[in-house]
């Protein structure tokens, strides 16, 4: 038996922590004893029933986790390794991993790089493999931190947390963009050069407006995007991941065509795994433990509830990593 955040819909949504059999596994995949999961937007979304996430009940929810695998159907993984998972449908079209036991693919796992703790993985979580997505495809854009400064949006989310770590670390000029009046001091100790008020950007605005950002993370969308796009340098990039403000993106051609501002997706969940082990080898370089734990908070199972709830309702900062043994 195993403790997990079973999500039902018998009638009407039911989230709780349940006492599972192992037998209800899936019948496939690789088997994990995991020690910690963590708490996406995704996961939020999810757990309060508030976005078409979970695309069959019952669900697992939980789309991260690290841990040990048990039993393995793929040759790319043995009994005993330490791996970490992140989307590849789990806690969306098959179980996840907010639970003591997953089996999940083998195209969502990478091996946990060494030197980078389990629990310091799930504090990262699929956020910050996610921000480190987002950089590699502003450096490969050919943006060098002498090039101008990065404007980071949703900065005390997951995404945006990391992002302006790694982004600092690199040695940008980082401008951290945040709805929170009281967030200043955390994001410039996370190496942000400069925090700008979300107000300015939250509204319909111009098509092309002042240059300013030699490139962009994005995990808010909508207006925000729009207007960041609007407000990159000729040449410039953008890297839009999320949509935290909104699914839409009320913009122009303007900047594309007349700037030649490029805007890459990213997407973190059905990356191919070279990318994955790739991304997760750099953040484990990158990330200074210390800096990480100022911005992660542990929780055990039966507390995601009412974090996922602060985490919709954009009360939250930094990260909650889930003791799944607590
Ligand atoms: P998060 O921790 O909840 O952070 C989102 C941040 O966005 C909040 O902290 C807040 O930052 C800002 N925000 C919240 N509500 C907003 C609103 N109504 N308008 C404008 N800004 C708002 O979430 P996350 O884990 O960083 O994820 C952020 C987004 O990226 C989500 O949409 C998530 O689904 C997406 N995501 C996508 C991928 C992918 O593969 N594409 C992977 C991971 C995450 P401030 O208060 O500082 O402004």
């Amino acid at each position: 038996m195993f403790k997990a955040v079973y999500l039902t819909r018998d009638g009407e949504f039911k989230a709780q922590v349940a006492e599972l059999d192992d037998a209800l596994l899936p019948p496939q995949g690789v088997t994990l004893r995991v020690d910690y999961s963590t708490l996406n937007y995704k996961d939020a979304l999810a757990l309060t029933d508030s976005g078409p996430v979970v695309r069959q009940f019952p669900m697992v929810a939980g789309v991260d986790a690290v841990g040990t695998v048990t039993e393995s159907d793929s040759l790319d993984f043995a009994p005993g390794e330490k791996v970490i998972l992140n989307g590849w449908g789990c806690g969306e079209t098959t179980w996840g991993a907010l639970a003591q036991r997953a089996r999940v693919p083998a195209e969502g796992l990478v091996r946990l790089p060494s030197g980078l703790s389990p629990h310091d993985a799930m504090a990262l979580g699929t956020a910050g493999y996610t921000a480190m997505l987002c950089v590699q495809a502003l450096k490969r854009h050919g943006l060098t931190p002498t090039g101008g400064p990065v404007l980071v949006t949703g900065a005390t989310g997951g995404v945006g947390s990391v992002a302006v770590m790694l982004l600092a670390r690199l040695g940008f000029e980082v401008v951290a963009v945040t709805g929170k009046a009281d967030a200043a001091v955390y994001l410039r100790t996370l190496g942000a050069a400069e925090v700008i008020d979300r107000t300015g950007l939250s509204g319909a605005g111009k098509p092309l407006q002042k240059e300013r950002w030699a490139g962009v993370v994005d995990s808010v969308g909508s207006h925000v995007l729009a207007n960041a796009c609007a407000q990159v340098r000729r040449d410039g990039a953008v890297a839009a991941c999320g949509l935290a403000g909104g699914m839409d993106f009320p913009a122009t051609v303007a900047p594309f065509i007349l700037r030649g501002v490029t805007l890459y997706g990213i997407d973190s969940v059905y990356a191919p795994r070279a990318q994955r082990q790739e991304a997760w080898n750099l953040l484990a370089g990158l990330i200074d433990p210390a800096l990480l734990a100022s911005t992660s908070t542990e929780i055990g199972l039966a507390d995601t509830f009412g974090a996922a709830a602060d985490i919709i309702a954009g009360r939250h900062r930094g990260r909650f990593i889930v003791d799944v043994n607590r």
